[in-house]
């Protein structure tokens, strides 16, 4: 009887055991690169993906959620929704913040009124994706089911869509689009043409590295460019030398390092074809800083989650965010809270032993002493 009992109890701690322990992540595929030549679907992806069949942690993204996140096949993904329904809006692409030291059609302070614009219209979106992450847990800090399934993909082009995972990506991709346009748009991370004289149509670079004090989307300062910062001044009609608004300005034509070949996996970028991008390296500039930038940003997401909501419920937004089966993945207590949970079951444990044990030499004492002997307990 006494024994069925500590059988029980075990059994019992060992089912606890499993359960508090952190939940086993899935096995990842190959990553689908289809051929595509889209560079934000592309760099996002050597950002932010997880690797190979390593373990998925909270730093990286796996396969399903990256495919809306990075965008596949014909879908723009949450980083190519600015393409689709913001392309004239210059603030969401980093535009028209152009400048170039000397006689030029606009000042210093109207240039960075406009990379005002670009940056408040980044941290709008990152707000906007920190608040819908409220929606991914339930009252008790549970992942809501309803609200992480990615069965249908996200439809953020449909206002029926109300799931909250696909609503915060939908706004930190927008967010992380942005960021990777100014390492495109803007002469922050490439160099000159030094074959060619400074001014509208060869603008200096600043060959500066990534991540950008200028980018910081958690926090409400006003930024403080380098003197010298430009992106392009963008109209239909795109071209160098300036035409229409344009005229005598730095275009989006002449600055951009926006075309070339960007390996999904390692960020490797080759094959530029824009005339700023082939100067150098300055694709392969721009493409580093926007995928270092990617990095910085969603790092800056997590800390903002938990900043808002707590450590426990930050990071379990933080878990359902990056995982495909986060009702599964991200339900478990976290590893230092699991490991306190074991080591309390321990003690449990050990307590019961002794307490169970204790019983049983009273009672063989209590008969050995009944056969008027003193002899050992088995
Ligand atoms: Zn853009």
């Amino acid at each position: 009887m006494r024994r069925r009992r500590f059988t029980v109890l075990l059994g019992l701690l060992v089912v606890l055991g499993l359960a508090a322990a952190p939940g086993s992540a899935a096995g990842f595929g190959t990553i689908d690169s289809g051929g595509q030549s889209r560079e934000h679907e592309r760099l996002t992806r050597a950002a932010l993906s997880c690797a190979g069949d390593a373990r998925s942690d909270p730093d990286c993204f796996e396969p399903t959620t990256m495919d809306y996140l990075a965008g596949h096949g014909h879908e723009f993904g949450a980083v190519g929704s600015p393409d689709r329904d913001e392309l004239s809006d210059p603030a969401a692409h980093c535009d028209g913040a152009d400048y170039v030291a000397g006689p030029y059609p606009r000042t210093r302070m109207q240039a960075t009124a406009s990379l005002v614009d670009c940056l408040n219209h980044m941290r709008l979106r990152f707000g906007e994706g920190v608040d819908k992450a409220q929606g991914l847990l339930g009252r008790d800090g549970e992942v809501l089911a309803a609200e992480v399934g990615l069965d249908p993909e996200c439809r953020s082009d449909d206002e029926r869509e109300e799931r909250a995972k696909c609503a915060t990506l939908e706004a930190f991709g927008r967010a992380l689009h942005g960021v990777q346009d100014f390492y495109a748009h803007s002469n922050w991370a490439d160099q000159a043409d030094p074959a060619r004289p400074i001014g509208d149509e060869n603008p200096p670079g600043l060959d500066l590295p990534a991540p950008s004090p200028l980018l910081d989307l958690r926090g409400a300062a006003a930024p403080d460019p380098p003197a010298e910062l430009s992106t392009g001044c963008y109209v239909a009609r795109d071209e160098v030398p300036g035409v229409g608004a344009c005229q005598l300005r730095v275009t989006h034509a002449g600055l951009n390092k926006d075309r070339g070949q960007i390996d999904p996996v390692t960020g490797a970028a080759t094959d530029p074809t824009t005339p700023r991008g082939m100067v150098g390296t300055n694709f392969a500039k721009a493409v580093t800083g926007a995928v270092t930038e990617t990095r910085r940003e969603w790092r800056d997401f997590r800390s903002e989650l938990v900043a808002r909501y707590g450590t426990e419920r930050g990071e379990r937004m933080a878990c359902a965010l990056t995982h495909d089966d986060p009702v599964d993945d991200c339900a478990g207590a976290n590893p230092v809270v699991a490991a306190v949970v074991l080591a309390g079951l321990v003690a449990v444990a050990v307590g019961a032993i002794l307490w169970l044990r204790r019983p049983v030499r009273r009672s063989e004492r209590g008969r050995a002493g009944s056969a008027g002997a003193a002899g050992h307990g088995r």
